[in-house]
C-alpha cells in the first residue's frame, strides 16, 4: 500500500544505503590502492625482472588483514597474503612465477638440484662468503632429521626453487645471504640482481 510515511521511510533507508555503498567504494579504492601500493614495492625493491613483473602485475592479489604480520598462500588462480609481510610476499610471488615460467620441467630442476647439493655440500672454510647460504641448503635438502625430512626426501622440487628465494630475498649476489656465482644463472631467469629495499636479514625492511 503506498502512503506518504511509507515513501518517507523509503526514502531514508535509500539515502542511508546509498551512503553506505559510497563509503564501501571510497574505502574499497584506498584498500585496493594499498594493495597495488604494497605489491608495487615488491616488485621493485626486490628485483624481480621484466619478465617476471609481467606476470605479477597480473597477479590477482589480496590480504587478508593489513595489521597480520603472517604468511601466506598461492591458489591457480590468485595469490593470498595475511598481512603486509615482504618475506611472505616475495615467496608466494615466486611460486606464481616459477609455476608459469615452465622451468620446473625435470631436465632444469635435475640441473639446479645438483648445483643445489654442490652448494649444501661446499667447504664452509674454502668458501666464507657463502657459507650461509651453504648451511641454508644443507637443512633445505636433508632436512634436520625430525620434523622436516628435507625437499629431496619430499620430491617439493617447487619449494627448491622458491625457499632458498625467499632465504636470499633477490640479494644472490652480494651480502650475507650470498649464492656462489654457479647458482646465479638459476635466479636470474626470474630476478634481475638489482635490488632497492636491504632485506630483513640485514636489519632492512620486514
Ligand atoms: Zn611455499
Amino acid at each position: 500500500m503506498f502512503s506518504i510515511k511509507r515513501l518517507f521511510i523509503r526514502t531514508v533507508e535509500s539515502k542511508i544505503n546509498n551512503q553506505h555503498s559510497l563509503f564501501d567504494d571510497v574505502y574499497d579504492d584506498i584498500s585496493d590502492y594499498q594493495v597495488k601500493k604494497f605489491k608495487w614495492q615488491v616488485i621493485h625493491g626486490y628485483g624481480f625482472n621484466v619478465d617476471s613483473s609481467k606476470l605479477l602485475t597480473l597477479m590477482p592479489l589480496t590480504i587478508k588483514t593489513p595489521t597480520n604480520n603472517g604468511g601466506g598462500l598461492t591458489y591457480w588462480d590468485h595469490v593470498e597474503l595475511e598481512g603486509y609481510n615482504h618475506e611472505a610476499a616475495l615467496h608466494e610471488f615466486c611460486h606464481w612465477v616459477w609455476e608459469r615460467t615452465g622451468l620446473l620441467n625435470s631436465d632444469y630442476v635435475r640441473s639446479y638440484i645438483d648445483a643445489y647439493e654442490k652448494l649444501a655440500k661446499s667447504d664452509k672454510k674454502t668458501n666464507r662468503d657463502t657459507s650461509n647460504a651453504a648451511a641454508f641448503a644443507k637443512l633445505q635438502l636433508y632436512g634436520d632429521n625430525a620434523e622436516f625430512p628435507g625437499i629431496l626426501q619430499l620430491s617439493d622440487y617447487d619449494h627448491a626453487f622458491v625457499s632458498l628465494a625467499s632465504y636470499h630475498m633477490g640479494q644472490y649476489t652480494k651480502g650475507t645471504r650470498r649464492l656462489p656465482s654457479y647458482m646465479w644463472p638459476y635466479f636470474d631467469k626470474v630476478f634481475s640482481r638489482t635490488t632497492l629495499i636491504t632485506p630483513y636479514y640485514e636489519g632492512g625492511h620486514v
